[in-house]
């Protein structure tokens, strides 16, 4: 194979995935974009991509795909990503997630697929007593969803290991953030995520933002969690894909920066960078909430060689913030 890669993305007309599009772009690859836009936008496709609409567990689809391109290796990113719906509808988180990806690997294994790069989440390590969290703790999820991720890696793990499959999983910490040059962020509607709803509250588009939770254990009463810029993350894909076209072994790493920031410190920034006062309610605790969730990155860093250039909360929220006045 020469250093030019051709890499299938599913769900790559969403949030994160786009952003994996842009940067295989940008590094002179060629990506194919899987996804079924469910909760993906054209608006995030760019011109001349080739795009295939359907579902990651269409098999004859993933077959068409792999014969119409060489694909050295996939990202798949496609998936229910809804903590508090897994609770309420877990059989959707199952179905799309779980039980599609199976199906997504079967497809791949069947296609000759050699390289696998895989979304999970920290919520497989679900609340744990000591921070920052590296891979060997526990995975002890406390919803669906991440249940729905954690089994998917295990299948992904058992397939690779029956087959000449290599991959990367990756657990993401809290994503945030978009493209510094305004070409790609998150327009899923309605937010869930704590940047996306305070930036949206910041250009006038929530009236106010329920603070949940301010009696933690922490030094301001607030969760802390460990902001990534999405940028850094698709980082982390690019250096997994490099690792495994280098014929690296399988493995997996968190993705985070191994710091935290508390839901007021987030709310501070986003307020001083839109020079906008927030109104703000105290809410009660939401359930299933851990205080604190900070990743150990330590792996990324080692075996990955990532090093992380936007490991700056204001800078992860200013570009929130660019996006949302842009795409009001
Ligand atoms: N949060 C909040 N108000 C909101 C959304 C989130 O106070 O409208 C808090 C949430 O309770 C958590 C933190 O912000 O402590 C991050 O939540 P988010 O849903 O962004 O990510 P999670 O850590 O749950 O994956």
């Amino acid at each position: 194979m020469s250093d030019h890669m051709t890499v299938l993305v599913t769900g790559g007309a969403g949030y994160i995935g786009s952003h994996m599009v842009l940067a295989l772009l940008d590094a002179g690859h060629q990506p194919v974009i899987l996804d079924d836009f469910s909760t993906g936008h054209e608006q995030l496709v760019p011109n001349g991509v080739p795009v295939f609409r359907g579902n990651v567990a269409d098999a004859g689809l993933v077959a068409e795909i792999c014969n119409s391109y060489e694909i050295d290796a996939v990202a798949h990113f496609a998936a229910s990503i809804v903590v508090p719906e897994s609770v309420s509808d877990p059989l959707k988180y199952y179905l799309n997630n779980t039980a599609s990806t199976t199906r997504f690997i079967a497809a791949c294994v069947e296609a000759g697929i050699k390289r696998f790069v895989f979304s999970s989440t920290a919520a497989v390590y679900g609340n744990q007593d000591h921070n920052p969290i590296n891979e060997d703790a526990s995975t002890q999820p406390e919803n669906p969803y991440g249940t729905s991720k954690l089994m998917s890696e295990t299948i992904l793990r058992d397939c690779a290991r029956a087959a000449d499959l290599s991959y990367v999983i990756l657990r993401y910490f809290n994503v945030a953030g978009a493209d510094s040059k305004g070409r790609a962020g998150q327009l899923s509607q309605p937010a869930t995520h704590l940047i996306k709803i305070a930036v949206e509250a910041a250009v006038g588009k929530r009236s106010s933002i329920q603070l949940y939770g301010t009696d933690y254990p922490t030094p301001d009463g607030t969760c802390i969690r460990d902001y990534i810029h999405v940028s850094d993350l698709i980082g982390a894909h690019m250096a997994a894909l490099a690792h495994l076209q280098a014929d690296g072994e399988s493995m997996l790493a968190n993705c985070g920066y191994g710091h935290g920031a508390s839901v007021r410190d987030v709310l501070d920034v986003v307020a001083t960078l839109a020079r906008k006062e927030l109104a703000i309610t105290d809410a009660p605790r939401r359930a299933g909430d851990a205080a604190i969730l900070v990743a150990d990155s330590s792996k990324l860093r080692r075996k990955l060689g990532w090093t992380p250039v936007y490991d700056d909360l204001q800078k992860i929220v200013s570009d929130a913030l660019a996006w949302e006045q842009a795409n009001p």
